[in-house]
């Protein structure tokens, strides 16, 4: 709630709020290279200055976002030796390792269906159902600590909103997020590659 109280904050606050009138006048004459139609446009001086709270207000958000902003992948999808006695040998999913405690956001606009709390398997773990370009997917969020999880079964997400945090818990050798995505909720697909091509 704080992140969307502070996000509304932001997008709310008019763009000129921080500038100086004095700054203002130098914006109209050219400071911040307005192209030429931007001039066109500019019937009284002020159109840099609406056109820039509409970029905050009316661009479109990203749709497609990584789970754990800032990552590496230890683990690729595909058949593998299994790491653990409980590890599986075809792995379903992308390893993603940000650091123990990272933020583990929804890769897109979806409705929470799944959130459960468990020692073994996945852990703690959510589930997540999106509609992306008409196609529905079904996505996997596993070993997040416990006690960390920020949704509730049934809940609207937008993408980037927060899920839980990067743990270690379930059948895992160590602090990590297990990723999976399934098109249409059936097998899962290269959750990496998906997400390489579709991240905006
Ligand atoms: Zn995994």
């Amino acid at each position: 709630m704080i992140a969307v109280a502070l996000m509304a904050l932001v997008t709310s606050v008019p763009a000129n709020a921080l500038l100086s009138s004095a700054d203002l006048s130098s914006n109209r004459l050219g400071t911040l290279s307005p192209t030429a139609d931007q001039v066109l446009a500019a019937s009284g001086g002020q159109s840099e200055v609406v056109s820039r709270d509409g970029y905050g207000s009316d661009a479109a958000p990203p749709s497609v976002v990584w789970p754990v902003a800032k990552h590496t992948v230890s683990d690729g999808f595909g058949y593998r030796v299994s790491p653990c006695s409980g590890c599986s040998t075809m792995h379903q999913g992308t390893d993603f390792t940000g650091g123990y405690g990272a933020d583990i956001v929804a890769i897109a606009d979806g409705t929470v269906k799944t959130v459960i709390e468990q020692s073994g398997g996945l852990g703690v773990h959510v589930i997540i159902e999106h509609q992306i370009d008409g196609e529905m997917y079904t996505s996997i969020y596993g070993h997040m600590q416990f006690g960390s999880v920020g949704v509730v079964e049934g809940q609207t997400v937008k993408a980037g909103d927060f899920v839980g945090l990067l743990g270690n818990t379930g059948d895992s050798t160590g602090p990590h997020l297990h990723f999976e995505l399934h098109p249409g909720g059936g097998a899962a697909v290269d959750a990496f590659k998906w997400l390489t091509a579709n991240v905006s």
